[in-house]
């Protein structure tokens, strides 16, 4: 949302075009990637989604999927990634697919697309959405400009009020909020600012949680199949890097210790909340590793290299976005030109 997407869409076409991902490939192509989804599912019509980069269309996945099939690339999971980056199995490419959040349409739109390709897959789930307590803040946010003209809030001490009638002062006020809340040191200082514009506007904030996120039950039937892995993602989806020693620890034990409790299966592996260098970074890249869990991915854009074998609790991902829904995109992200010049050639970030 900070970077413009004009610019983002010229650079992806540039690259298409000019064949660039194509020559470069051999270096910066990587042995594999890990790509990232949200919501898979019809688009909506109204004008204004802010949070529409992280939906994709049932459609877009399939032809992703196919496209990934008919390039011999193997889709794995994320165990056998793993294994192929300790053994230096690199004789074939290869992609994982990862779901964040748990959402409802992935069961309905996005699982039937993965059984009929046999494509392994994983869903990272944060314990307190099945558990119905979860914040999804980033959805009430955007409920309050939808359904307001005007909004009203305390930001920094200070009464606020800024209109929102029209489809581009909503986007220029989601985008100013958003950030403003995303820059503030202290998650919960985040959260109560939300809050509070909730129950200003009439807003429940737990009518998210229960419409849009999976129950238990749905995750359990979900997680028979053998083609389902099913990550933990924190308790609260909460900002690791700005909490405590004592709080991201527990977040993350947590959440392990409640999906097996759930679901009986002990998960082995992990997402960052967020995931960008905001919200993770080396101190819970060690603490997962010490928490046990073989596997543990970010946002931070990339492709997989051999020298992830080193690190691989702070792996990058690749984000099919809702707002590039078009398989050359896809094609040009996957091929590690886009991500790679993103890094400025680093093949491996992770630094703070
Ligand atoms: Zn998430």
């Amino acid at each position: 949302m900070a970077l413009n997407k004009a610019v983002i869409r010229s650079v992806l076409e540039g690259l298409y075009f000019s064949g660039a991902h194509r020559v470069l490939r051999p270096w910066l192509g990587g042995v594999g990637a890990i790509l990232m989804l949200h919501h898979v599912r019809p688009p909506r019509r109204d004008a204004f989604q802010p949070n529409r980069l992280l939906e994709v269309r049932p459609e877009f996945l399939e032809r992703v999927v196919a496209s990934i099939r008919r390039a011999r690339i193997d889709i794995v999971s994320l165990d056998e990634a793993r294994r192929r980056l300790i053994e230096a199995d690199f004789r074939r490419r290869f992609v994982c697919l990862t779901l964040d959040d748990g959402y409802r349409d992935n069961l309905r739109y996005a699982y039937p697309v993965l059984k009929k390709y046999e494509a392994p897959f994983t869903i990272y789930i944060p314990t307190s959405f099945p558990d119905r307590v979860g914040e999804l803040w980033w959805m009430t946010l955007e409920a309050a400009i939808a359904r307001n003209t005007r909004i009203g809030l305390v930001m920094d001490g200070k009464d606020r009020s800024y209109p929102c009638a029209t489809t581009e002062e909503k986007y220029a006020l989601f985008d100013h909020i958003y950030w403003w809340l995303r820059d503030l040191d202290d998650e919960q200082e985040m959260r109560c600012a939300v809050r509070e514009l909730g129950s200003r506007y009439g807003i429940d904030p737990d009518e998210f949680c229960a419409n849009e996120c999976m129950t238990w039950a749905e995750l359990s039937d979900l997680a028979a199949d053998p083609l389902a892995t099913i990550g933990a993602h924190t308790v609260n989806h909460v900002m690791l890097k700005k909490a405590s020693d004592d709080v991201a620890r527990t977040e993350m034990r947590m959440s392990s210790a409640t999906i097996e409790a759930a679901l009986g299966i002990k998960p082995r592996h992990f997402a960052y909340p967020i995931g960008d260098r905001t919200s993770a970074g080396p101190r819970e890249f060690r603490t997962a590793s010490e928490l046990g869990f073989a596997t543990a991915v970010t946002t931070r854009p990339g492709v997989l290299f051999p020298e992830h074998r080193a690190h691989l609790t702070a792996l990058p991902r690749i984000s099919l976005n809702g707002e590039y829904q078009q398989l050359r995109y896809a094609k040009v992200l996957m091929s590690g030109a886009a991500t790679t010049l993103r890094n400025r050639l680093r093949r491996v970030d992770v630094a703070a």
